[in-house]
């Protein structure tokens, strides 16, 4: 199927990079990249909060058409939470993507189905879009129940939202025994689970389930990207350890053209 779904490239820095490596490594990541790259595909980097502010200013006093993404943040949009960052604050800097229910937050720092609800509609709410990381750990894929899991996961963040809501959504699907460990899906297995990703949205909002990017997230690197991104239903990826390094990342984002 044909489908008008732009890929994205979204590289999650996790505590990685002092906001003056940042500035660096955005900036030689525009080295690497031309217009032919942006055309094809959308690029994002997720930095440290610390850093936020410096890349956006890299971004746009450079004119670079990377977008700004952002690692986590609270469902409040101010109060006493101290050590939380609001969607607002986060909108206020251009902002236009943030990393939701990632499976370190909710395997390090407890996060539940039911945060990571409130974090998708707030986030929402400040005019950005969730990226709403979904996956089974190796326990769950070996009793079988991959698809159950990541359908729960979709349904409990996703339920009841209006579907030009859902359609603001991305979802990165990321196998946990899969992120830093090096061990990737195999393409064919990971495009079966997005489908599985897909058929969920679909009962929840429809057709909407065609237009939403479902990304792949777990070891991609310049050697895999472009026999996963060949499947038809992966449209793009959530890139950790290979986004790091400027000369990598562009890799990356040139073999899933
Ligand atoms: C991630 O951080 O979401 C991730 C997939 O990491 P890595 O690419 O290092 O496995």
């Amino acid at each position: 199927m044909t489908t008008s779904r732009k890929p994205l490239m979204a590289g999650n820095w996790k505590m990685h990079h002092t906001h003056l490596e940042a500035i660096q490594v955005v900036q030689k990541l525009s080295y690497r990249l031309d217009d032919r790259d942006y055309k094809a595909v959308e690029v994002a980097v997720c930095p440290a909060f610390t850093a936020l502010r410096s890349v956006q200013t890299t971004l746009d006093s450079d004119r670079i058409p990377i977008a700004l993404g952002a690692q986590n943040c609270h469902w409040e949009s101010h109060g006493a939470y101290t050590g939380e960052v609001s969607p607002a604050m986060l909108a206020k800097l251009n902002v236009r993507y943030v990393i939701v229910g990632h499976s370190e937050r909710r395997e390090l720092f407890g996060e539940t189905d039911d945060a990571v609800a409130r974090k998708v509609r707030a986030v929402l709410g400040a005019q950005m879009s969730p990226i709403l990381c979904v996956g089974e750990t190796l326990e769950e894929r070996d009793l079988g129940s991959t698809d159950e899991k990541v359908a729960g996961q979709t349904r409990a963040a996703l339920a009841g939202l209006k579907a030009d809501d859902v359609a603001r959504c991305v979802i990165a699907y990321e196998p946990i025994w899969a992120i830093g460990t090096g061990k990737t899906a195999t393409p064919g297995d990971a495009n079966a689970t997005i489908g599985v990703v897909r058929n969920t949205i679909r009962e929840l909002a429809g057709s909407v389930a065609d237009e939403t990017r479902i990304l792949y997230g777990g070891s991609v690197k310049p050697g895999n990207t472009a026999e996963l991104m060949a499947m038809p239903e992966i449209d793009g990826g959530l890139v950790g350890g290979a986004s790091l390094d400027p000369d990598d990342f562009a890799r990356v984002i040139r073999y899933g053209r």
